[in-house]
């Protein structure tokens, strides 16, 4: 039987035309895209191409766009690149506890360095508060860093008010809009963002490649150091075929946008309606409007997401959940808890991530198993519903147990 993908915000399968544009420059194409002969030459106008293609969908000039290996990569080099330039002129940036870790631990390392960091925490809908912002802005503040989506539960942030503001105050302002892109219409004068991260594998693309967007005479140095690659901001050779790649997702997210989001739209509401219909004891995590068309995330009370996953994948479903039981120790999602959602319900997490192979029938095949699931495994659970009601059986300290 057929995987029923439903993790996108994980990472989504390269589609079939992005893998034939990157097969030559594997192959026969394979020349250095710095080297002067015809081979490189062609493998140099081949990601000027990809630069201009991955431009377009965000409303970038193709100058503004530098190739890193990946969205992890990206937001490091818009913090420590930033730093980096601007770090003697202030000590304070300030971001959300609700970014994504490779937001979070590049700011933790900062601490030990001595930076300031305020970590804003969003609303109970997962979105952020303006004014939050502007209270926590100091003098000595230059860097704000705020997602455009949140990966887990897909809320969209304000960045179009944020940037305003960071404008007025001339700090710079930075957005990991790995989410958002591809799912939602981005453009970067619109959002007045001045760095922008971007990710080729949640949109189709080859994993391994991501882009950072800077705008035009933002103050940004390098953070590693060899040759003089991406106009000597980000060195190291090329990486021509996942660059290619990258450049033809682009081009496909940016036609397929508007049909892309009715499309999912529709499968997704059509998930979330049956599964709180269906479903007791079940809440939906993040805004209802203010959300990317392909996320629902939801806690059921009296389970664990984990024992959730393993049971959907015995009936060839593919989510995700927030929570992650690793040795021994068992952290719920660092996002639903900064949106003030309780231990136990956000242990009870459930992602499910949407995207373009997904049909009518796949999300009918989850709304007939997952009840059944949900219902069983909370006949077998020691926080029971019995609990909740007046009895004293509700056991902490047993969340982790089925694994
Ligand atoms: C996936 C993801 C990243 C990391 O991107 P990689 O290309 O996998 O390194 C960063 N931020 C967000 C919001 C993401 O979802």
């Amino acid at each position: 039987m057929k995987t029923i993908y439903l993790d996108h915000s994980a990472t989504t399968p390269a589609l079939p035309e992005v893998v034939q544009t990157m097969i030559p420059y594997l192959r026969e194409q394979y020349g250095n895209a710095s080297s002067i002969y015809r081979i490189g030459r062609e493998s140099r106008k081949s990601v000027e191409e990809a630069r201009r293609q991955v431009a377009n969908l965000i409303g970038a000039e193709p100058e503004e766009i530098f190739f890193t290996s990946g969205g992890t990569e990206a937001d490091n080099m818009a913090i420590f690149g930033v730093v980096a330039a601007c770090g003697e002129k202030g000590k304070h940036i300030i971001t959300t506890r609700m970014e994504h870790h490779a937001i979070l631990h590049p700011c933790e390392q900062l601490e030990k360095r001595g930076y300031d960091v305020t970590y804003l925490n969003p609303d109970p809908k997962g979105l952020l508060r303006v004014e939050d912002i502007k209270k926590a802005i100091r003098a000595d503040t230059f860097l704000i860093s705020i997602m455009h989506v949140n990966n887990e539960v897909g809320t969209i942030q304000p960045i179009e008010e944020i940037g305003l503001i960071a404008r007025e105050k001339g700090i710079i302002f930075h957005t990991d809009a790995v989410q958002s892109v591809g799912k939602i219409p981005v453009d970067v004068k619109k959002l007045g963002v001045d760095l922008m991260s971007l990710s080729a594998h949640k949109i189709y693309g080859p994993k391994g490649i991501g882009a950072l967007f800077i705008r035009r005479n933002t103050t940004i140095d390098p953070f590693i150091f060899g040759g003089g690659q991406e106009r000597k901001r980000r060195p190291g050779t090329e990486n021509v075929p996942g660059i290619v790649g990258f450049g033809k997702a682009a081009e496909i997210a940016q036609r397929d946008l508007p049909a892309d989001m009715e499309r999912i739209t529709y499968l997704r509401d059509k998930l979330i309606d049956g599964i709180l219909s269906s479903i007791p004891y079940t809440q939906l995590n993040g805004d209802r409007q203010k959300r990317i068309p392909n996320n629902a995330n939801f806690s059921f009370r009296f389970v664990e997401g984990e024992s959730l996953l393993l049971m959907l994948d015995m009936k060839n479903i593919a989510a995700s959940s927030g929570s992650a039981c690793t040795s021994g120790s068992t952290d719920p999602s660092h996002v639903l808890l900064a949106m003030g959602i309780p231990f136990e319900i956000a242990f009870g997490s459930l992602r499910f991530t949407l995207g373009k192979e997904n049909t009518e029938e796949d999300i009918d095949y989850v709304l007939k198993v997952l009840p059944l699931i949900v219902e069983r495994l909370r006949a077998m659970s020691p926080t029971t519903i019995q609990g909740q009601n007046g009895g004293d059986n509700k056991k902490e300290g047993t969340l982790c147990t089925t694994r």
